[in-house]
């Protein structure tokens, strides 16, 4: 009795002890010496037990280990398992044997570890331990499932972090290599296996190409494996869309990858539903991958997924960009492709003759100010960051040719600018002009001897009234046929590019010679036809002909466009090293719609008042060029039925002196 009150009373201060420590290893050493005591044994071995593995606490050195062969032994270990203690007879290689006892600790009837002990007590002593043992299997289960919490919380918070890097990885990089090798690293190290691949799956071959693997060592040889058709757990976990766990290659018939592999786990890898890839991984242990892992494999699976769709839709991408480039490298002309920070994005070869940049000259991603500089579109970035329309019509390019600039912005690309080259479209207008002038030279030639023929059938033949009638209509006909010729070789030498002769030239003059010219006309439908007195300004710089040219245009359309007994008035205005000329009538006037287009070629207005009147509608379309020539400019001020005023512009022959006007 005194020997059991002893022993309780142990077990009672083991308890006080021992009852706060939590953790398993802090607590194996002094159980374990505690219960060796007790037991009288020379050596005592603690093992923890988890899901049929027992793992001993002591340090791999510690004498004591060697009693753990005595679990290789499976009936004493099963039923060490089992809950039940027995004896064992351990013999050692040296010859040497001893008797072991096993002990299980045993917590609300589960194992929660077993106790090695040798040599083994007689029976009472061991009836005498009874409440100690009781104690220390209550110490030890508690102490096991609190440090076994601990380690899976730890196990699931070292999962979080590596899908965590992976996560950043995946958005950091685009590289899938990188990604695809992370994620095998990591499936091997958190399974504790040997090898891990990663193939893709063909869905409509059936097959798997191996993509990246690590911890094989022969890449090739691997891949030849996934060919073969033998039974894969792997092909099987494709085509299922299943994690597969295979404890032991050994006796199930699935193809083991790895010289000597014995437990194997597949897991699908998915893009939007569809099992794209396979992770397998592989160990030399039997019965080492668990559901639990399989489970870690298809997380990083998710990643590795995310990955490939990155990486593919990056090869589309990078592949539309080359089929852009190349298109963009056949365009004759100057194309920039600009991102919305105004930074070039694409620019083809043809772009970068005209700017003439060094071969070697990267100009990617460089601000689109930064490479026009010192070229005339070097304020093309204002407009665009304001959105405006380009104020150039043609530029000149450091290669000097002319190009017609076109902008376009695209709220997504950013903003594309095409240059026409106008080298071509400039010889063809010149051949077509060329062509125009040669026609209506040759035109001009039969309607001479028409008009010379019917002068001279008034003059020979007493013709009667009514055919007198046809000979007049015939000669109005000629006449404005000829004019219209008249017209077109005007327009046609202008676009040609005709030189003007500026000589100075005074106003009052060149108004005299029109009026004069226009009086006839203007007096037949009595219309007042009157000018300002224009002595006191300066002359202009003008060619003689052309500006007589401009000015009988207009002085003539008012006189034309304007009913009997109407008024038609020219003044002029000096404005800083201008002057303003302006015709003003009292006619029928232009509706805004016809405004916009009225200095186009064969425009005219089509309205009641009009139809009876003739014209080419190339009286305006020559001024307009006519006055641009000279440096100046044309505008229109009109009101229908009531009258328009023609104003423009003409260089002064010497520059204003500062602060006076003339005049
Ligand atoms: P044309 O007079 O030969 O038709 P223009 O180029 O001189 O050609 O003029 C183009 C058109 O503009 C005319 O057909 C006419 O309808 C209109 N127009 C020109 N000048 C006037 C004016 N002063 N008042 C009203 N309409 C005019």
């Amino acid at each position: 009795m005194q020997v059991q009150g002893d022993r309780i009373s142990e077990a009672y201060s083991l308890l006080i002890q021992l009852g706060a420590q939590l953790d398993l290893y802090g607590l194996a050493e002094p159980l374990t010496v505690a219960v060796r005591q007790a037991l009288g044994a020379n050596e005592a071995l603690l093992l923890a037990h988890s899901s049929g593995d027992l793992r001993s606490l002591a340090p791999d050195h510690a004498p004591a280990t060697r009693l753990a062969e005595a679990l290789d032994d499976r009936a004493f270990a099963e039923a060490l398992l089992r809950g039940e203690a027995s004896p064992y007879g351990l013999s050692h290689t040296d010859g040497t044997s001893e008797t072991v006892i096993g002990l299980p600790l045993l917590l609300d009837g589960e194992t929660a570890g077993v106790l090695l002990a040798a040599p083994a007590p007689e029976p009472g002593t061991l009836a005498d331990c009874a409440p100690l043992l009781e104690v220390a299997a209550i110490l030890f289960g508690n102490a096991s499932r609190h440090t076994h919490a601990v380690e899976t919380l730890n196990q699931r918070v070292h999962e979080l972090d590596t899908l965590g890097q992976i996560d950043r990885e995946l958005t950091e990089r685009l590289s899938l290599e990188h990604v695809l090798a992370l994620t095998l690293d990591y499936a091997i190290r958190s399974t504790a296996s040997h090898a891990a691949f990663i193939a893709q799956y063909d869905e409509s071959a059936q097959a798997l190409h191996l993509e990246a693997q690590l911890g094989y060592r022969d890449t090739a040889e691997l891949a030849k494996a996934l060919k073969r058709s033998d039974s894969q757990a792997a092909l099987h976990s494709a085509q299922g869309d299943v994690a597969m766990v295979v404890n032991d290659v050994h006796g199930t018939g699935y193809t083991a990858y790895l010289p000597r592999g014995r437990a194997q786990l597949a897991v699908p890898v998915r893009h939007e539903d569809r099992v794209i890839a396979v992770i397998v991984v592989e160990s030399r242990r039997p019965d080492s991958l668990t559901p639990e892992h399989a489970r870690f494999v298809e997380q990083l699976g998710t990643r590795a997924g995310v990955a490939f769709e990155n990486a593919r839709l990056f090869a589309e991408t990078e592949a539309e960009r080359e089929k852009l480039a190349l298109i963009l490298a056949n365009i004759g002309d100057p194309v920039l492709v600009l991102n919305p920070e105004l930074e070039i994005a694409l620019m083809n070869q043809a772009a970068r003759d005209a700017l003439r940049l060094p071969p070697d000259e990267a100009v990617s991603g460089r601000p689109i100010a930064d490479v026009l500089e010192g070229t005339v579109l070097a304020g093309l970035a204002n407009y665009l960051s304001r959105a405006e329309m380009l104020p150039y019509s043609e530029v000149t390019l450091p290669d000097d040719r002319a190009y017609y600039p076109l902008l376009s912005r695209h709220p997504a690309v950013g903003a594309i600018l095409v240059l026409h080259d106008l080298a071509v479209l400039k010889k063809t207008e010149a051949l077509k002009n060329e062509l125009i002038s040669t026609i209506s030279h040759d035109l001009k030639q039969p309607l001479t001897v028409m008009t010379g023929y019917l002068e001279l059938l008034q003059m020979f033949q007493k013709l009667e009234p009514r055919s007198m009638h046809y000979v007049e209509m015939l000669q109005n006909a000629v006449r404005s046929m000829r004019t219209l010729i008249d017209d077109i070789l005007n327009l046609a030498r202008i676009e040609s590019g005709v030189q003007i002769e500026a000589v100075p030239v005074r106003l009052d003059d060149l108004m005299q010679r029109v009026m004069e010219e226009l009086k006839p006309l203007a007096s037949v439908k009595a219309i007042t036809l009157d000018g300002e007195d224009m002595s006191r300004i300066p002359p202009v710089m003008a060619d003689p002909a052309l500006s007589y040219t401009i000015l009988a245009n207009l002085v003539g359309n008012g006189v034309k466009y304007t009913p009997p007994e109407g008024e038609v008035t020219v003044r002029a205005e000096q404005r800083g090293g201008m002057v303003f000329v302006s015709v003003t009538d009292t006619g029928i006037g232009i509706g805004p719609a016809d405004q916009a287009r009225i200095f186009d070629r064969f425009y005219r207005v089509r309205r009641p008042e009009t139809i009876h009147i003739e014209g080419t509608g190339l009286g305006l379309a020559i001024v307009k060029r006519l006055v641009d020539l000279h440096g100046g400019t044309i505008s229109l001020r009109s009101t229908l039925g009531e009258g328009s005023t023609f104003t423009f512009s003409l260089p002064l022959a010497a520059p204003p002196r500062s602060g006076k006007t003339a005049g």
